[in-house]
């Protein structure tokens, strides 16, 4: 007999081992405690008692500092003043998001790492395209920046030429001898703009900025990149950062579970779509096809390194040639003799509907060689990116969430949507790697990751204290360049 299951043991999966703190109700978000083992294998990373700890204090200090707190008033007061003061007991990090929904998740969970070390209240700024795609994330209280805050216009505010960005501030001398014991606080600006876009992601990895950013009350943080991964290579944080770490690669995955829960509407999509096509798999193989805009690639050129991809790596069913009549009789799920066949589901998620029309009616023509059964599915295909439309990224959202829900997922190079799927399920993915040019196919057609990590990309070229042309690769045992982007580093 199996031993029934305890419900301490219950508990524990429910918060997934202490990440999740139990204050919330279950309605406000049904995502948030909805059963993982129903929807994904179990997680092969468990976080350390450390990281638990931590995000209480983290919690706790979110509900004395945050919106609605007479701390937050005091702290909006001074932003308003234009003083930064020189001892707050708060301090903030406004989050605020550019490009797409992959970049901005691995933005935002690195933002919130930042904040978790330096002991920062992390705010987002939620514009209506954003609003609305995820639950609160800290108990008693909100990170949603409030109606009247003192900035309100930040596509116009934070621009690369933004003269209060740190970048163009030290430029300017502006903020010259920060670093300085001796010069306080309240000589500082009332804010300061971290620019961390693609190519500016060198500015602030230095612990002399580091020094110089904590004497800020308020900053501003605008990113695209999963700039955690820099804070593993800076001695200042290293030590704690093993300790919240001790497993590197489950660094993102454990700061996305515990961070992103969708909002019953988009949770409401993704459990729909689960039930009536995922749920009776018994292998969920998830295909992502990103081709980007401004690297246009041919449909059979892309197809065709899926297929080879496949082929290598023994990823989708091998088909066993047929006709189309006999195979669509093998879509009864039991064999002439009772046996259960194995049911495989395929998602595809692309913008275009391609990919999953081919691979369909190949799987439709013949049966699979094992026999089995071989269902393929996609949950949209909009055609092309729309960040500024709510429906479109909860779409996005949801499909990040199915992806992450199967057992092997195969990503498409540099794409920082399939990043975030394959690091909140810990499964480490199968990477389409990018043709070295137009016209020659790539070779090999994909690669086993080395992590569930996110690549970053962008890295800095240099860290301080390295030496001089050292290569960022190579600076710790737990760092290597990216398989999709070989400037980038991950950690494994
Ligand atoms: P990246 O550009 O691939 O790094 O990923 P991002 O998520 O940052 O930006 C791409 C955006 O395009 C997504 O956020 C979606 O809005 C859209 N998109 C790209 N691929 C898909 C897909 O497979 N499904 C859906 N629903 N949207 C997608």
């Amino acid at each position: 007999d199996k031993p029934a299951p305890s419900p301490r043991r219950d508990q524990d999966d429910r918060l997934l081992g202490g990440l999740l703190s139990p204050a919330f109700d279950d309605y406000s978000c049904r995502s948030r405690y909805a059963s993982p083992s129903l929807y994904r294998r179990p997680s092969p990373f468990r976080p350390s008692s450390h990281l638990v700890a931590r995000l209480r204090l983290y919690e706790a200090r979110h509900r004395r500092c945050g919106p609605g707190s007479p701390l937050f008033r005091e702290a909006v007061e001074h932003l308003r003043s234009g003083r930064n003061a020189a001892r707050s007991e708060c301090q903030y990090t406004v989050w605020t998001p550019f490009n797409g929904l992959g970049n901005r998740m691995l933005a935002l969970a690195s933002t919130f790492l930042h904040a978790l070390l330096t002991d920062r209240v992390l705010l987002v700024h939620a514009p209506h395209e954003f609003d609305g795609l995820f639950c609160e994330p800290f108990p008693g209280s909100s990170w949603t920046l409030p109606a009247g805050f003192p900035i309100a216009d930040f596509d116009g505010t934070f621009t690369m030429l933004s003269p209060t960005s740190y970048k163009n501030m030290k430029k300017a001398g502006t903020i010259n001898g920060g670093e300085n014991p001796n010069v306080t606080a309240e000589t500082l600006p009332a804010y300061v703009f971290l620019d961390l876009i693609q190519s500016y992601t060198g500015a602030a990895f230095c612990e002399a900025d580091q020094r110089v950013l904590a004497k800020f009350n308020w900053m501003v943080v605008k990113s695209d990149v999963y700039f955690a991964t820099a804070f593993f290579l800076m001695p200042v944080y290293r030590r704690e950062l093993a300790r919240l770490f001790p497993e590197k690669e489950a660094a993102f995955h454990h700061l996305a579970r515990y961070l992103f829960h969708p909002s019953n509407d988009v949770w409401a999509i993704v459990r729909e779509f689960h039930e009536a096509y995922l749920a009776g798999a018994d292998e969920r193989i998830g295909l992502q096809v990103r081709v980007f805009p401004e690297l246009p690639v041919p449909f059979e050129t892309m197809y065709g390194q899926i297929m080879r991809c496949s082929e290598q790596e023994g990823l989708l069913p091998k088909v066993a040639e047929r006709n189309a009549a006999a195979a669509r009789n093998t879509s009864a799920v039991s064999s002439p003799d009772g046996r259960k066949t194995k049911l495989t589901s395929i998602l595809v998620t692309s913008l275009s509907p391609e990919y999953y029309e081919r691979i369909r009616g190949v799987y439709q023509a013949n049966r699979a060689e094992t026999g089995g059964y071989v269902a393929v599915h996609q949950p949209s295909h909009d055609g092309v990116q729309h960040t500024e439309a709510r429906g479109h990224n909860q779409r996005a959202l949801a499909e990040i969430y199915l992806l992450s829900f199967c057992d092997r997922i195969v990503t498409t190079a540099v794409s920082t949507f399939g990043y975030v799927a394959h690091g909140l399920a810990g499964v480490r993915p199968w990477v389409l790697l990018r043709s070295p040019s137009p016209g020659t196919p790539a070779e090999p057609a994909c690669v086993r990751s080395l992590s569930v990590e996110p690549c970053m990309q962008a890295a800095p070229r240099q860290m301080c204290g390295a030496a001089k042309g050292s290569d960022i690769g190579t600076l710790a045992p737990y760092v290597r360049h990216c398989e999709d982007v070989h400037g980038g580093v991950k950690l494994f």
